[in-house]
């Protein structure tokens, strides 16, 4: 193994290093000498700091080197390169994790991958053999390609790519969070979704659980929702108002009543010598 000793020449040409730094950096930027390592046999980088405001704990490592047997010592490269305490960007993040849910504006084009798990391959028709090709049949039949693709288009499947069980799980977590049963709005309703007019069925597997809100003035008309979510805007929440209660009988103090005196069926009364005939 070679030692990583820095070459005695090359590491005396200091002055050949600040000097190149000096030239590679604004006026007055190049600050103490920090040392020197080895890169490799007869190859030392010396570091200078610098001092830029902007690139603080930064430092300038210019690289020197000679041929084998030769004194002369050459510049190899001056470079800014970050120290151990040195202010650094975040970590790059490819834009494909750091895209989130709305940042697709107009006009912009967001391609799938090819192995990209939320999707499987659909019926396209195109592993069916051709119409007049040795393996077709003469006669069309309930397997003819040319039905089988009519009735996939019909029901759909006409797509080159599906939605993979993964993507249909990770679609329906996303839905749920959204307008699910665990909302506040939800918690609120009166009644669930699936018990609502405005709700309009999904096709597929996911009308199990979900459908569309068609009612304009709830807060996810035209959103999928969940089964289990509700709002104030259910078809059946209206509760239709009760009559009032009468109001307390008010004595009417200015008209006459007409009270019967006895009962109808009673002997009258022998008034003459003011006896009664009860
Ligand atoms: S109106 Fe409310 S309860 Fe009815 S489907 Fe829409 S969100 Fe669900």
């Amino acid at each position: 193994m070679r030692s990583r000793t820095p070459d005695r020449l090359c590491a005396e040409a200091v002055e050949l290093a600040r000097d190149a730094a000096v030239e590679a950096a604004r006026p007055g930027t190049v600050g103490d000498y920090l040392g020197a390592v080895a890169d490799a046999d007869r190859v030392v980088t010396h570091l200078f700091e610098c001092q830029e405001p902007g690139y603080r704990g930064w430092r300038w490592a210019v690289t020197v080197a000679r041929a084998s047997r030769a004194r002369v010592v050459t510049l190899d490269e001056t470079v800014l390169l970050p120290g151990p305490d040195a202010v650094l960007a975040p970590e790059w993040v490819p834009w494909s994790e750091r895209l989130r849910p709305g940042d697709l504006g107009t006009g912009d084009l967001l391609p799938t991958e090819a192995d990209d798990l939320r999707l499987e391959p659909g019926y396209s028709g195109e592993d069916e053999p051709p119409p007049n090709s040795a393996l077709a049949g003469d006669e069309p039949t309930a397997t003819d390609p040319a039905r089988i693709g009519a009735v996939a288009d019909e029901l759909g499947m006409g797509r080159a790519r599906v939605l993979s069980r993964l993507g249909l799980h990770l679609a329906a977590e996303r839905w749920e969070d959204r307008f699910g049963p665990r909302t506040p709005m939800a918690q609120a309703a009166p009644a669930s979704c699936q018990t609502c007019g405005f709700l309009v069925p999904l096709a597929g597997s996911l009308r199990q659980a979900f459908g569309v809100c068609a009612n304009e003035y709830a807060p996810a008309d035209g959103s999928v929702v969940s089964f289990g979510y509700g709002c104030g805007g259910h078809s059946e929440a209206a509760v239709m108002p009760r009559p009032p209660k009468p109001p307390a009988p008010v004595i009417d103090e200015t008209r006459v009543d007409d009270l019967a005196l006895r009962d109808a069926g009673a002997e009258p009364a022998d008034t003459e010598h003011g006896e009664t005939g009860a």
